[in-house]
């Protein structure tokens, strides 16, 4: 790679100056050893372009830089200003939409339609913890005539965050925006396939006016970086997105070093019910958006889809014909709906699970092979007859593969939904308010979507039961695994 700390990337809907460094103080640097890695464009298998890695000791540089922030300018900063800041930073993501979506298309595959999506989701939480910022207090609680009382919810100090690259800037505003509104400093570590989007919205920190090591932005690896970031003696919190074998990794990690706090958000084999009573049609939408948007590369995938037995068969070949609607293919062009698989080593994670599915007497109904030549295609995967005991109804797959099951009786299909280690989101789909409340709340999970799918909100809290995590990301929620309460009790 050239020598510089920014080149030139054309992407076929704009050409931009990618920064390549790392953000650590208010500067992008080229760290310790200048180390570089490459990421792929996952539509064509090539080279996009390198960036700087950080190992051990640039986490070290960029947690000082932020304990330093931490107890200097960010302690002076207002809450009211931290707000603003926040709000400008959203509107900078709104201003560079375009840049930034396309970023995502190239360095993630994600169709550039819906990378605009993450974009203004993206914006929209940085603007909503913007106006949390000035909001947030304790309270005076009374207990005698002697004392007074009261509470601080104080910031809980360095925050490390690593991110997966499924979600890559919408991650990222996910962790930094409930950080920054409650006077926390970050170091967040990009995922090693999707490097680039995340370094570009540095760039957009420093125009927003946050000030210098507030916002630490590094690239690397989970077993270098990031797990010098976990067991960091001076970060106070880690909060990570990703599998559920490195959460346990993390909090392991945590427990050996500092004992930091630590917030997990993991995967999920998420049960999607259509009772027979279901607008079938509607549902047919929505589990297809359930299981096929994203590529399937969603923890709230909805990837176990039970179907009453009186509309199985309709179901299926209704199943059939809208996901043949999907577009699969170039993440630039203006229709398509499914880009490739993130990197070679998920497309042959997932074909080996469509082979496994094959070999393991579940009926491949469609799909099973690659879409196309080159890049990580998929196609978009059904398989039914599927039993419990099977691989591909077990494990989380994170790619366009389904598996259905028939079930006849609703406490038949809740105790199927929950057996699972997992307990991140569950869907049902049906006609009756009782069916829809009953079910819902005999559900083992942290999101439960009626007649609807992988709709999510910033002002809704997210989360998972079981092994799918710990902690709530979003809404008011997050602000709590931010804060730590201080109580004051004076004597008067
Ligand atoms: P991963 O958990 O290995 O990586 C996620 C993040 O953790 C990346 O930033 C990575 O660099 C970092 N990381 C990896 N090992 C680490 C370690 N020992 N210490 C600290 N950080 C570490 O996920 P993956 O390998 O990219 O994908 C594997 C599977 O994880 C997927 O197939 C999917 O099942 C799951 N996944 C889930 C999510 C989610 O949103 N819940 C996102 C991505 C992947």
């Amino acid at each position: 790679m050239s020598d510089s700390l920014t080149t030139k990337i054309e992407t076929p809907s704009i050409t931009y100056e990618q920064p390549l460094g790392l953000y650590i103080d208010g500067k992008f640097v080229k760290g310790t050893e200048g180390k570089t890695f490459e990421t792929i464009n996952p539509s064509n298998e090539k080279p996009i372009t390198s960036v700087y890695e950080a190992g051990p000791e640039d986490v070290d540089i960029a947690v000082k830089a932020a304990r330093k922030a931490l107890n200097g300018v960010w302690a002076q900063t207002m809450p009211s200003v931290r707000g603003q800041m926040l709000m400008k930073l959203a509107d900078l993501f709104d201003e560079h939409i375009d840049t930034l979506a396309a970023i995502e298309s190239l360095d993630n595959g994600k169709a550039l339609s819906m990378a605009k999506v993450d974009i203004g989701l993206a914006s929209g939480c940085l603007r909503y913890y913007g106006g949390w910022a000035d909001k947030i207090h304790g309270k005076v609680i009374d207990t005698d005539p002697e004392t007074f009382n009261y509470t601080r919810h104080e910031p809980v100090g360095v925050c490390g965050q690593i991110i997966p690259w499924n979600f890559p800037l919408l991650m990222w505003a996910w962790k930094i925006g409930p950080a920054l509104a409650t006077g926390n400093t970050v170091v967040l570590k990009t995922a090693e396939q999707t490097p680039l989007s995340g370094l570009y919205a540095a760039t957009l920190c420093e125009k927003a006016g946050i000030p210098a090591g507030v916002v630490n932005i590094i690239s690397g690896f989970g077993k270098t970086a990031g797990a010098a970031i976990a067991s960091h003696m001076d970060v106070d919190k880690v909060a990570f997105t990703g599998s559920t074998v490195v959460g346990r990794t993390i909090l392991q990690a945590a427990a050996k070093s500092n004992l930091k706090k630590v917030t997990l958000e993991l995967g999920g084999k998420s049960p999607n019910i259509v009772f027979n009573d279901a607008n079938i049609e509607d549902a047919i939408s929505w589990v297809n958006f359930g299981i096929f948007f994203n590529h399937g590369q969603c923890c709230c995938a909805g990837s176990r889809i039970y179907v009453q037995s009186g509309i199985y068969d309709k179901f299926i070949e209704s199943f059939k014909a809208r996901t043949a609607k999907n577009v699969v293919g170039d993440p630039f062009a203006a229709d398509t709906f499914q880009g490739p698989q993130v990197s070679k080593l998920q497309f042959d994670r997932i074909m080996n699970y469509i082979q496994n599915g094959k070999e393991s007497g579940a009926k491949l109904e469609t799909g099973g092979e690659r879409h196309g030549q080159e890049g990580y295609f998929i196609q978009p995967t059904i398989f039914s007859g599927v039993s419990e005991d099977m691989k591909i109804m077990q494990e989380e797959i994170f790619g366009p593969v389904c598996a259905i099951s028939k079930f006849e009786t609703e406490d038949e299909v809740i105790k199927k939904g929950n057996e699972t280690t997992y307990g991140l989101a569950a869907a049902v789909h049906t006609t009756d308010l009782n069916t829809a409340i009953r079910v819902s709340n005999s559900l083992k999970a942290g999101t439960v979507w009626v007649n609807c799918y992988n709709m999510l909100s910033y002002q809704v809290p997210f989360g998972g039961f079981k092994e799918s995590g710990i902690g709530r990301e979003l809404g008011k929620y997050a602000l709590a695994n931010y804060t730590q309460v201080k109580s004051v009790r004076m004597r008067l």
